[in-house]
């Protein structure tokens, strides 16, 4: 180890309390006087707080204490109390590593000497300022720890070509700030030539495909120019400044575009800065697709788009709402014409049940009565209680249509049987009238869908209006023809006359509510123009449409077009099944059934059929009752309650009953009667106001065998009444003809059946048991004795005891066809006591005696 600076620190003012710093090639060692030993501090490459280097070449102890350690790699400071080193650089200013010689002036400053110049530090702000001999000392290269600071201030620092004396003091910092110049300007590093020098311009315009530019600058001071440092900076990219030391230029790459400021500044050879330095903008303008002009655009078709997005939402949102309105309004108008058809109906219902009283003694008298005058009087009241309820069934009809609340019913049909049925029944009513009809159709049979109800109407509107505008000796044509030709199938009713004729110019205004060609009082005939109004509005519902020809005097034609097929109507309109009580109405109404009069019908017992009326008006009750007493046994009941009362205990043949009543309507007393055991086979005929097919469907379904509208005929109640006993009646027939007992078979509903095989269970339990009486076999069933009689003569008109002897009898047959035993066997084991009783019922039930079945065998 060569030591090469020592020097003496104190710690007290004891003789034994110094201490020595020794420099040597192998780090800076410590020599303790006290306890006489040495530690060293050398460079550690992992600690930055240790000695820059091992090689010191000077100590120096400043007048505040503090140990500057010269080294070949910078000066280190100590702080002897923690044995760390801070170090000194050329990266800190140092115009070189090597240290040779440290002193210190007046002003706490160190001064050092490198080989090659004198620096300068400020502890304070730790800033170097190197002067370079090089200029004036060229030959002098300072020597380590060369240097002495003499008693009046002066610093000599020494080396080999001699030594330098001077002042500190009188060493001035060049305090200038030198103003900064942009000088030059590239591209892609060739030189741009502006058209206004670089540096009075206030900003520069570059091309975004100008990706490499750079700038040139200088700072004026002339003082060692070549010490001047400088740091730039772009604004908008760079984050802080670069200090480039005394590099004069600053390059860019790949900048994007936008707006951005250069900045430079620098120092004077003694690193006095010019803070503000000098700037100019930089702004890279964006492709054309990226200008402002562009995005502009952009942000105009965007806002286009969106804007028509919006309006068509707003014009969706406005006609959504405005189809709700219309829908509101349309309902409001709805329930309003639901209310009015709802009052007319009501209304109807008094109306009618008026009518009917007046209608029915009517024709009473004026059959019954001789005297001509008064005939002709009872004839006109007739006729015009007719025609008013006429009235109120087309307004309601058309109060009905208008409310939409008439739906089309549409049924196959052979329409051809129809149109024919009804033009006949319309011509045998006319009478007298010498008006002839002739109806022709292209096929016999034409099948489609149609509402036999609303048909009906059509045709008896448009062949009531033939016949009443033809005078006497004319004639009246209808054809139904099926034009095949056509792609849509349809057919054409054309209804044709020979009568007055319309002129040209009424003929668009007959289909008018109310209108009439003349409409005059003194017309000939009646009528109230509403007609072919409700006509058309049928034939519109129907899907089809109606046209008229005429001309005066000549005559007039009516067309109807129907598209056949089901394709066009709806699914609602649609009803599978021919509700056939229309064709029955049609067949009642036509005037060769109702003038067949009352044949006698007779019971099984030979007494009268009981028919029970429920009707809670008194005098439709005793109406009702004047028509039927001839033929039949009436009870009347007052209400629904009170008719199910007495069906029950009574058990009639047949039930006629109102729908609305109160306590229980019509509906109700129906279902009730027709789940329970006992009257669930008596047949039920329902009266009601109520005149749509609705309604009468609804009855149907609970179980109702027949349905009447008021006001109705007493004739057609009386026929309706006859069929339906006559029906139960051949039913039982059947039975009695000697088939083989098959519930299956006779009874009616499921409830009957079931009765009917408790029954034959009950019998056939007790078979063999002579004394099996009528009294065991109601009690089996849970009825009294009249009750069994009255339902099991109803079902198979055979009295209790008949029956069980019937079922005797059947057994005794089955027992002798299989061999089973002898006569006499036979009849002890089917309950006979003797075999002469059991062998004369044999032969009246079978008409053979049981010894030819028993040899047959
Ligand atoms: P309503 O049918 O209500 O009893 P109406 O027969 O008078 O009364 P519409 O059937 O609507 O009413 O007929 C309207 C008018 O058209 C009739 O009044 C009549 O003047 C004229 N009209 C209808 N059919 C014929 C026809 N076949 N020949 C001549 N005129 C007719
Ligand atoms: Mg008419």
């Amino acid at each position: 180890v060569s030591a090469r600076s020592i020097v003496e620190d104190s710690i007290d003012n004891t003789a034994k309390g110094w201490v020595l710093w020794i420099g040597t090639n192998d780090g800076l060692w410590r020599y303790d006087a006290r306890v006489d030993a040495f530690t060293r501090f050398g460079h550690d490459p992992k600690d930055p707080a240790s000695l820059s280097s091992n090689t010191v070449t000077t100590v120096f102890r400043d007048s505040h204490g503090t140990l500057w350690i010269g080294t070949d790699q910078g000066l280190n400071r100590m702080d002897s109390t923690k044995g760390r080193f801070e170090s000194y650089t050329e990266n800190n200013g140092l115009l070189d590593n090597l240290v040779l010689g440290i002193l210190e002036d007046g002003h706490d400053r160190i001064w050092l000497s490198t080989p090659k110049a004198i620096s300068k530090l400020d502890p304070q702000t730790k800033r170097f300022i190197n002067y370079g001999m090089k200029e004036v000392l060229p030959d002098i290269r300072f020597g380590p720890g060369c240097c002495l600071r003499s008693t009046d201030g002066e610093m000599y620092f020494g080396g080999e070509g001699g030594f330098v004396i001077f002042n500190p003091d009188s060493i001035r910092e060049n305090l200038y700030a030198p103003p900064l110049v942009i000088t030059g300007f590239k591209k892609f590093d060739a030189p741009v030539t502006l058209d206004s020098t670089i540096s009075e311009k206030k900003a520069i315009e570059l091309s975004y495909k100008d990706n490499m530019f750079s700038f040139e600058f200088i700072a004026l001071n002339f003082t060692h120019p070549e010490e001047n440092q400088y740091a730039y900076k772009l604004e908008g990219h760079d984050n802080d400044w670069i200090y480039c030391g005394n590099q004069q230029f600053a390059r860019y790459i790949n900048i994007g575009e936008g707006k951005y400021v250069f900045r430079v500044k620098g120092s004077n050879n003694d690193g006095v800065w010019n803070e503000e330095g000098t700037s100019i903008a930089v702004i890279v303008v964006p492709p054309l697709w990226k200008n402002t002009w562009a995005y502009l655009s952009y942000a105009l078709v965007a806002g286009g788009v969106l804007l028509s997005i919006r309006r068509y939402q707003v014009n969706k949102i406005r006609a959504r709402h405005h189809l709700e309105m219309t829908q509101l309004e349309a309902k409001t108008l709805r329930d309003v014409d639901q209310m009015k058809s709802r009052f007319f109906a009501n209304i109807s219902h008094e109306f009618r049940t008026p009518l009917t009283l007046i209608l029915g003694p009517l024709e009473k008298w004026r059959t019954r009565v001789t005297q001509v005058e008064l005939q002709q009087d009872l004839g006109m009241m007739e006729r015009n209680a007719q025609r008013l309820l006429r009235l109120i069934n087309q307004l309601l009809d058309l109060s009905k249509l208008e409310a939409r609340g008439m739906k089309l019913q549409a049924a196959p049909g052979n329409i051809v049987a129809f149109v024919k049925g009804i033009a006949q029944s319309f011509q045998s009513s006319r009478g007298g009238r010498s008006v002839i009809l002739k109806v022709e159709a292209t096929e016999d049979e034409i099948e489609m869908y149609f509402d036999h109800d609303k048909m009906e109407k059509i045709l008896t509107n448009l062949l009531s209006n033939a016949f009443k505008f033809t005078p006497e000796g004319g004639a009246v044509r209808v054809d139904i023809r099926n034009p095949q030709s056509e792609i849509h199938n349809r057919i054409e009713i054309t209804i044709a006359d020979t009568g007055i004729g319309i002129p040209s110019d009424q003929v668009e205004k007959i289909f008018d509510r109310f209108y009439q060609v003349d409409a005059s009082q003194t017309r000939e005939q009646e009528g109230t123009g509403i007609g072919l109004a409700l006509t058309k509005e049928l034939v519109e519902l129907h899907h089809g449409t109606i046209s008229v020809k005429s001309e005066v005097g000549k005559g007039t034609e009516f067309v109807v077009r129907l598209p056949t097929g089901k394709n066009h109507l709806k699914e609602d309109e649609i009803v599978e099944e021919t509700t056939e009580i229309h064709e029955r109405m049609v067949k009642v109404a036509a005037p060769e059934y109702a003038g067949k009069s009352k044949t006698g019908v007779e019971m099984a017992d030979g007494k009268s059929p009981m028919v029970l009326v429920v009707e809670d008006n008194a005098d439709l009750r005793a109406y009702i009752r004047e028509y039927l007493v001839p033929t039949y046994l009436v009870i009347e009941g007052r209400d629904g309650a009170e008719g199910v009362e007495k069906a029950k205990e009574a058990i009639p043949d047949l039930i006629i009953s109102d729908v609305m009543m109160p306590k229980m309507d019509g509906y109700e007393l129906c279902k009730t009667l027709k789940l329970d055991e006992k009257t669930s086979h008596v047949p039920i005929i329902l009266l009601t106001a109520k005149a749509g097919t609705e309604n009468r469907i609804e009855g149907l379904e609970t179980g109702a065998d027949d349905y009447l509208t008021k006001p109705f005929d007493a004739k057609e109640l009386l026929v309706r009444v006859k069929n339906l006993i006559e029906l139960r009646r051949k039913l039982r027939e059947r039975f009695k003809a000697g088939q083989v007992l098959k519930p299956g078979e006779i009874a009616v509903t499921s409830l009957d059946d079931a009765f009917l095989r408790k029954v034959m269970g009950a019998v056939e339990q007790r078979l063999s048991d002579e004394n099996f009486s009528v009294e065991d076999l109601a009690r089996e069933v849970a009825m009294s004795r009249s009750q069994l009689h009255r339902k099991l003569t109803a079902l198979t008109n055979q009295s209790p005891s008949d029956f069980i002897r019937y079922m005797r009898l059947h057994r005794a047959m089955d027992l002798l066809k299989k061999n089973a035993g002898t006569v006499s066997e036979t009849a002890y084991a089917v309950g006979f006591s003797g075999v002469s009783y059991f062998s004369k019922c044999f032969q009246e039930q079978f008409g053979v005696l049981p010894s030819a079945v028993n040899e047959k065998a």
